[in-house]
């Protein structure tokens, strides 16, 4: 094996509904030296992440769909092995796109020097990264919310729900959470000091959350849709807001949601149900790291993270994305 084979994977299919092993290939390749104002990085870890989910079907969207027989793409985090730019030397460790794979060329502007004695590499992918700033834009810019409110998260105990859960508490907020285990459940309210949280397989969710807040809510972060939203627009209080961030729950969906049949309160309530997008919000990326670095340093905020070893793997780890087997941010460990 010569030192430019690198493995990537492949769209081998378009998943139709819950994706299948055999949507994905593992392919070895050559990868290609560098040309000019370009850099070659091995990855050392990627992401993956809900939203690839919906770039897997021939759908137009905010960003253009995988192609079959292509490598995936995602977020990653590797070392420059070699450079033709003067904004990179070898051996900068570099956050980029080009995840999915081993070795990454393309030009320099898209890779961006991190600070590893900041964090861990693998912490730009989940809370100082895209999943962090996500859970920060949306709680702050967004739901705009205040000390003394109560906030309603779901998919809690995930890359952005478990960061949105530790910000309001951090910013003088109740918070009430939903997760998929008993064992989600008890890290977030005996670990993270969430307020109150339950398992949402444990009866229908307006019920679950009409006990965990009798008064309502102040703020809906969320990330699930169907169920859980038509919930919260139930426990929004006048002047309530809802930031509609993910809708996880019918990304496998083949057929139309029929959930939240109560959409139309949002009027008589005036709620302000807000979609988001984190591409929107890099001016926010400097604050956002300055308050949550050195929480995570002092361990006011916690990050954990679930490493699946080998790019071998990467298409399990995605499958069991979707299907809750992560808690904290979903990482791949190469070799
Ligand atoms: P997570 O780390 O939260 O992983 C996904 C989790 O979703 C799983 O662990 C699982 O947890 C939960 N889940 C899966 N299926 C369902 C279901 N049917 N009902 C309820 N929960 C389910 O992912 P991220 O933190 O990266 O992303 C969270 C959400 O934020 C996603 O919807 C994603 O698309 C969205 N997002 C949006 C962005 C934007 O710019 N708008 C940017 C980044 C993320 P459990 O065991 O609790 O079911």
């Amino acid at each position: 094996m010569t030192a430019n084979r690198s493995r990537e994977v492949h769209l081998a299919a378009r998943p139709k509904g819950e994706p299948l092993p055999t949507d994905f290939a593992l392919v070895e390749v050559e990868a290609p030296e560098p040309g000019p104002g370009e850099v070659a990085v091995r990855n050392f870890v990627m992401s993956v992440d809900p939203y690839m989910r919906g770039r897997m079907n021939d759908v137009k969207s905010y960003v253009p769909p995988f192609r079959v027989g292509a490598p995936l793409e995602g977020g990653a985090v590797g070392e420059v092995v070699s450079s033709n730019d003067a904004s990179l030397t070898p051996g900068d460790v570099v956050l980029h796109g080009l995840g999915w794979r081993e070795i990454a060329v393309g030009p320099a502007k898209g890779f961006r020097k991190v600070d590893t004695s900041v964090a861990a590499p693998s912490a730009y992918l989940g809370v100082l990264g895209m999943p962090g700033l996500t859970a920060y834009a949306g709680l702050f810019a967004v739901a705009r919310m205040q000390a003394g409110e109560t906030v309603f998260v779901s998919g809690a105990a995930g890359a952005v729900g478990s960061l949105v859960g530790q910000l309001a508490k951090l910013r003088g907020g109740t918070v009430i959470a939903s997760a998929g285990s008993a064992a989600k459940v008890a890290w977030l309210t005996e670990e993270l000091g969430f307020d109150r949280a339950f398992d949402y397989h444990d009866g229908p969710v307006a019920a679950s959350l009409a006990t965990a807040a009798p008064d309502g809510i102040d703020v809906y972060f969320d990330n699930v849709g169907g169920e859980h939203l038509e919930a919260a627009i139930s426990s929004l209080k006048v002047h309530g807001r809802a930031v509609i961030c993910g809708m996880i729950s019918i990304y496998n969906s083949t057929s139309a949601a029929p959930a939240p049949r109560n959409l139309a309160l949002v009027i008589g309530k005036r709620l302000r149900l807000e979609g988001m997008l984190v591409n929107d919000h890099a001016d926010l990326q400097g604050e956002f790291v300055r308050e949550v670095a050195p929480a995570l340093a002092d361990g006011r905020v916690k990050a954990r993270e679930t490493v699946v070893e080998g790019i071998e793997n990467a298409a399990s780890a995605f499958i069991g994305l979707l299907r809750g087997e992560n808690t904290g941010k979903m990482i791949v460990r190469l070799g």
